[in-house]
């Protein structure tokens, strides 16, 4: 047999390295801090066979078995100022970055534009993936740029925000380049002419509670940093994954029908005509909230959030996925689509 010249691991818990806590193991791992190894593991015999699983903090993810592959887990490090035109500061982050870390750092450099999404969980690599969004800031307005290796090709590709192709929760990592390409680092363009966005209430509630009328960037950070304290469960003491749901988008027509029938529903009318519904409110409409099926449950304090009781399986967590998509489609006739990926 050949040994790999690479530093694999064989049966490796992930349970340290995903926020649901789900005790699955990899039958390899591997830690990558830089392109190299991506290289090497192009050429390398051992593994070529095994499937891949790219990882970052594990906080969008479902362990629903042990991984029968290889585990490339980012754990590369760096950020810098790279630039500056008349508009915009350039800051490049590698993927295996923290992402609250950067927003962090990128306020005491000065630099606002990144503080409505402070305290979201994950990897620098893993923002572009989902176009992770929060208080009314999308990852795709500060994107600039982007590259990754092509794991088929061994080609280094630069994507700018067009060839991304973010849309809500998505973009072109989870199709077209879909198990393909793996992100090595992110630029993002942070504006010169920054304005706060307190287009959610939430936000501007908890500023004029704390008596700031004019916040800065900082500010807006503390402010969410408050609420998403308040309001989510920390992955350190209640497993979860954040948002288990994605908000469900309806037409006009449907949500008509639903508001006639539940005057109370909360919606949200779209650019393109359609309404995004309040995936949350249809679940505690279907009183899942605080409710548990095994192991798995729906968080008392938010209904969108299914969290780990305890030792809960990647199973218990689907099994209780399914039976709420099963009782929202029901009532009200809405397919919910999960957030994570199901591994
Ligand atoms: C408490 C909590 C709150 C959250 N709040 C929000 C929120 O407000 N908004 C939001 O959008 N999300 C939220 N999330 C979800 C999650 O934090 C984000 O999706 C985050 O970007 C995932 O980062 P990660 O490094 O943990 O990715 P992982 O879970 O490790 O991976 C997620 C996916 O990205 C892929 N991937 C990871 N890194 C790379 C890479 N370098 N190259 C290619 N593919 C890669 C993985 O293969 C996988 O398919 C929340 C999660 C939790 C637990």
């Amino acid at each position: 047999m050949t040994i790999s010249p690479l530093p694999l691991e064989f049966d490796f818990s992930l349970r340290q390295h995903n926020t649901f806590g789900i005790d699955a193991k990899a039958h390899a791992y591997l830690p990558v801090t830089s392109v190299e190894t991506l290289h090497a593991l192009r050429s390398d015999v051992q593994t070529a066979a095994l499937p891949r699983l790219v990882l970052g903090g594990g906080s969008n993810l479902v362990l629903t078995q042990d991984f029968p592959g290889l585990v490339l887990h980012m754990r590369s490090r760096g950020r810098e100022i790279i630039g500056e035109d008349d508009d915009a500061i350039y800051v490049r982050a590698a993927a295996g970055e923290n992402w609250h870390g950067l927003v962090q750092w990128t306020l005491e450099q000065g630099l606002g534009g990144l503080e409505n999404l402070s305290l979201i969980p994950g990897s620098v690599g893993a923002s572009p993936i989902q176009n992770i969004g929060a208080y009314g800031v999308e990852l795709q307005e500060r994107f600039h740029a982007l590259t990754a290796i092509d794991m088929e090709s061994g080609e280094i590709l630069a994507l700018d925000r067009a060839a991304c192709a973010f849309a809500y929760r998505d973009s072109i990592f989870k199709h077209g380049l879909r198990d393909r390409a793996v992100v090595l680092d992110v630029t993002f363009a942070l504006p010169k002419r920054w304005q706060p966005n307190l287009r959610y209430a939430d936000v501007a509630q908890e500023l004029d509670a704390r008596k700031l009328s004019q916040p800065g960037a900082r500010d807006i950070s503390d402010a969410v940093i408050a609420i998403r304290t308040r309001k989510l469960p920390d992955p350190a003491a209640i497993g979860n994954a954040g948002s288990f749901f994605k908000n469900p988008l309806v037409s006009e027509q449907q949500r008509n029908a639903l508001l006639e029938q539940y005057p109370q529903l909360v919606n949200y009318a779209q650019p393109d005509g359609s309404y995004k519904l309040a995936a949350g409110w249809l679940i505690d409409q279907c009183g899942w909230k605080g409710k548990n099926l095994g192991a798995a449950g729906v968080y008392e304090k938010q209904a969108l959030v299914l969290v780990n009781r305890g030792a809960a399986t990647g199973q218990d967590v689907v099994r209780l996925a399914q039976a709420v998509q099963a009782d929202v489609m029901g009532k009200f006739g809405v397919a919910l689509e999960p957030e994570p990926i199901f591994v």
